[in-house]
């Protein structure tokens, strides 16, 4: 197994504490958890947001704390509201667009000292701004995994070559739980030691139902997840697997470890968030109740050894719930889908993931059923020719080629 892209995409030794954020994606479940952790903070400093159409958030947010930069992702809500915005807080300066996100973390970055960009937006739209982030060489706290599974290949190839070019490289660290959970877990093992990465999945709500009853279900259920509080698209994702499925080709980029030693487990109290399998045949794992806090903690005051363990008003954990099954990967194709998308790598991911997203955002409007939703995946994948390179334009292109294609079959389908 290498370890080059463990060292290089995570480059841990290079990270310090965060003292100015910018938060991406600041109207959501992640964003949200992530501000009300750093306001508890006397050293950290929340200096820039971004919302997509949520203006009522970015004003609870700019009133109770003054941030220096914001931006509003969504073309239309940012013509709608930018006057208003810049007359209420002249203080702030404002950017609009998706290109908005990226000229906000520049000059954050470039003339207010920001040190921290969390990058909680959903989708691959996280892609352009990840990239700036790490040109800039921030430290880079990644909810956002759709930018990883998308561009993968075109982030590592990046990093090779600012690390040739001997220029700094960005620390990038996972607030995906499982993730940050395996992240804890290898960097106390000796080099050689891991063996294989295992990752948990709650099962989500269909975890007892038959494919039968899976085939019935309504959005209302799809949306009702059992254990974590998450927005809608990773909800939907959950309930089907594919969001391990996504959490799986996260992990083959973060962590540099093959399909062959990666796997997932169905852990329904979403306690043990990740384990480790060692060479000596032992196992580590790494818990808590299941809150978000507890990454977004690690990734935002990392490397601190006091900061890290900051005591938080948790839930308390109940272990004698602790159960462990295999996936049924027949009752969830999409995860096998994942897994095929991953192995064939190159763009294989990207076109997983975009067709994901199109199929998702058409069962939210009730223009598919849930089970459709892989069925669109398998379709658009089947239609797609896999490249390989590190061109981040390779991506780009196949993300957006494969979300026609997905629109399309979308189109030919019976609901
Ligand atoms: P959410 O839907 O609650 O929030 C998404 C945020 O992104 C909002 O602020 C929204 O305004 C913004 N946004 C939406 N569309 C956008 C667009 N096109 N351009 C720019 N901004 C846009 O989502 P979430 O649950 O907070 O998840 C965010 C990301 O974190 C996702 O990639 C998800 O997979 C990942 N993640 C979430 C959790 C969780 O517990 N919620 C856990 C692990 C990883
Ligand atoms: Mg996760």
């Amino acid at each position: 197994m290498s370890t080059n892209c463990y060292t290089r995409l995570l480059n841990a030794a290079q990270a310090a504490p965060s003292r100015k954020i910018i938060v991406l994606g600041a109207s959501g479940s992640v964003g949200a958890n992530a501000i009300q952790f750093i306001q508890q903070q006397s050293n950290m400093q929340l200096t820039g947001v971004s919302v997509h159409r949520s203006v009522e958030s970015l004003l609870q947010i700019l009133s109770t704390h003054p941030c220096t930069c914001a931006c509003i992702s969504d073309p239309q809500t940012w013509r709608t509201h930018r006057a208003d915005l810049k007359a209420r807080f002249p203080g702030t300066r404002f950017f609009g667009e998706s290109e908005g996100l990226v000229e906000m973390v520049a000059w954050g970055a470039d003339s207010q000292g920001v040190d921290t960009v969390l990058t909680a937006v959903v989708g691959a739209v996280g892609i352009a701004v990840t990239m700036l982030a790490i040109e800039r060489g921030l430290k880079i706290a990644l909810a956002n995994k759709e930018t990883l599974v998308t561009a993968g290949p075109a982030i590592q190839s990046r990093l090779v070559e600012l690390e040739q070019q001997g220029m700094p490289l960005p620390v990038i660290l996972p607030v995906d739980s499982e993730h940050n959970a395996i992240f804890q877990l290898v960097q106390n093992l000796p080099a050689g030691h891991l063996r294989e990465i295992i990752l948990t999945a709650s099962g989500g709500p269909f975890r007892e139902f038959s494919p039968e009853q899976i085939a019935q279900v309504k959005r209302e259920q799809v949306l009702n997840h059992p254990t974590w509080s998450m927005g809608p698209k990773i909800t939907v994702d959950s309930a089907g697997m594919i969001n391990k499925g996504l959490e799986i080709i996260e992990a083959h980029y973060l962590f540099g470890i093959d399909y062959d030693h990666l796997d997932a487990l169905i852990h329904p109290d979403s306690i043990v968030h990740g384990m480790v399998g060692c060479h000596d045949g032992s196992y580590l794992f790494c818990a808590s109740s299941p809150h978000m806090v507890f990454p977004i903690a690690h990734c935002l005051c990392y490397p601190d050894p006091v900061m890290v363990r900051h005591p938080m008003a948790a839930e308390p954990v109940h272990w004698a719930a602790l159960r462990f099954d295999p996936v049924d990967r027949q009752k969830y194709p999409g995860f096998q889908l994942a897994i095929a998308a991953g192995r064939a790598g190159g763009t294989g991911p990207a076109v997983f993931n975009a067709a994901n997203e199109i199929a998702v955002a058409a069962f939210l409007a009730d223009q598919i059923r849930f089970t459709q939703i892989p069925v669109v995946i398998e379709e658009t994948m089947a239609a797609s020719i896999i490249a390989t390179g590190g061109e981040l334009e390779l991506y780009l292109e196949a993300d957006q080629i494969a979300r026609q294609k997905a629109g399309v079959i979308i189109a030919g389908l019976k609901v």
